[in-house]
């Protein structure tokens, strides 16, 4: 029971250069967060141990007494925080939690409606070579190319056409809230259930900020790690007793075999906190953060220099650079930011003339820098950082400067010992 430090050094060494990373890097992948300590306790915790296949007061395995009380914590605290009679808290990760929902409500080969990958869907949602592109029939919508949002009016023709079994509403990569209510009217009437992946806005929907999903929806999954910021994992809600039980089915025995126990603790940990007043005021600043970067990228330098924001602003946590007219692309620009140490994901746009590997846009977010406790001047400063690093011939290292003064000003888990 040596330390980490003795026993592999080389693996302490990589922990410890990515907290120094992480502390001074200003961190805007918009499915990124910080974790409390509190979350890191759990999860490098005993928990990790357990066998506890089943469901609490159900299990395969003896000795389930304690990690029962933090499955039942964790079911009780996503249902209260969401308006949810149903949640299963055990996938893995928010791909395991929709392969569960599709293994629980679909047949290989049924036809599935959602947004297609490059126009800001995720993987699991139908792309080709993803499970969900193997074993179902896909039919994709995108956004609108003058508006970049969701026409409700295509979507309507392309169910009523193909008739599909699943309707997905979620996104990866779209600046604005969706109406739930449209996608259900849609579903039913053409006979399909509606399944919302609330991966990247649960937080917003915990916190009252965003339309919650759950009484529009047939089934609701989720991630834990990105605007909630907990630890990575997915969970799956329901308010119909039917789905429920096939849900419960498709996560165990279908999916998953014994479930992470250190991960659902720390679960209900980040649920108990995303129900806290602290958390609400933290979603605001994450909004608001969101809202100055969209205005800042759409001042008149900006637009001289080709460069957009797809949808014209943001309802949510992220905004889309579009850099089609823009001298600079989408791998360039996060390769520049990188260098001021600003980390962003670069980000395909509609019909992005340019390939997967280099794209025409970026994907930026608030969570994480809301989470060190950024407020309106920060994200400011930190817009302006952004923009003008964007326009051509940027003061790198003056802008490199002004990056390392405002990740000094909001020190990342001070006393942390690894
Ligand atoms: N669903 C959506 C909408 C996502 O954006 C993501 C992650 O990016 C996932 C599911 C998958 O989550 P995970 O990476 O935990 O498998």
């Amino acid at each position: 029971n040596a330390p980490l430090a003795e026993v592999d050094p080389e693996i302490a060494e990589v922990l410890d250069r990515e907290l120094k990373r992480q502390q001074t890097f200003l961190e805007m992948i918009a499915s990124e967060n910080f974790v409390p300590v509190s979350v890191l306790q759990s999860q490098g915790s005993v928990l990790t141990n357990k066998y506890a296949e089943g469901y609490p007061g159900r299990r395969y395995y003896g000795g389930c007494e304690e990690v029962d009380v933090a499955e039942e914590l964790a079911i009780q605290r996503a249902k209260d925080l969401f308006g949810a009679e149903f949640a299963n808290v055990q996938p893995h990760s928010g791909a395991s939690a929709n392969a569960a929902v599709l293994h629980a409500i679909a047949r290989p080969g049924d036809t599935l409606l959602g947004l297609s990958l490059d126009q800001g869907g995720h993987l699991t949602h139908g792309m080709k070579i993803n499970f969900s592109g193997r074993l179902y029939d896909i039919v994709a919508y995108g956004v609108n190319p003058e508006t970049s949002t969701i026409d409700m009016d295509e979507v309507r023709r392309l169910a009523i056409e193909h008739k599909p079994k699943v309707i997905i509403a979620g996104w990866s990569a779209y600046p604005r809230t969706l109406d739930f209510a449209a996608f259900r009217a849609i579903a039913d009437e053409v006979g399909a259930l509606l399944w919302v992946d609330m991966a990247h806005f649960a937080g917003l929907v915990a916190a009252g900020l965003h339309p919650n999903p759950v009484p529009h929806a047939h089934v609701v999954s989720s991630t834990v790690h990105k605007t909630i910021g907990g630890p990575r994992s997915g969970f799956i809600l329901t308010n119909d007793a039917d789905i429920a039980k096939k849900i419960n089915s498709a996560v165990f025995p279908g999916q998953q075999g014994g479930p992470l126990m250190h991960v659902i603790a720390a679960k209900a940990t980040a649920f108990k906190l995303a129900g806290t007043p602290e958390f609400k005021e933290r979603q605001e600043r994450v909004l608001r953060g969101a809202a100055i970067l969209a205005e800042r990228l759409s001042q008149q330098d900006v637009k001289d220099a080709g460069i957009g924001v797809r949808s014209g602003g943001t309802d949510v946590h992220l905004v889309l650079v579009d850099l089609r007219d823009a001298a600079i692309d989408g791998k360039q620009a996060e390769d520049l930011l990188h260098d001021i140490h600003i980390t962003v994901n670069r980000n395909a746009v509609p019909n992005d003339p340019r390939p997967p590997m280099v794209t025409s846009g970026l994907r930026i977010g608030t969570p994480a820098l809301a989470t060190r406790g950024f407020g309106d001047a920060e994200f400011t400063e930190v817009a302006d950082v952004i923009a003008l690093a964007l326009l051509p011939g940027a003061d790198v290292e003056a802008l490199r400067a002004r990056v390392d003064a405002l990740a000094a000003a909001f020190p990342l888990y001070p006393d942390l010992q690894q």
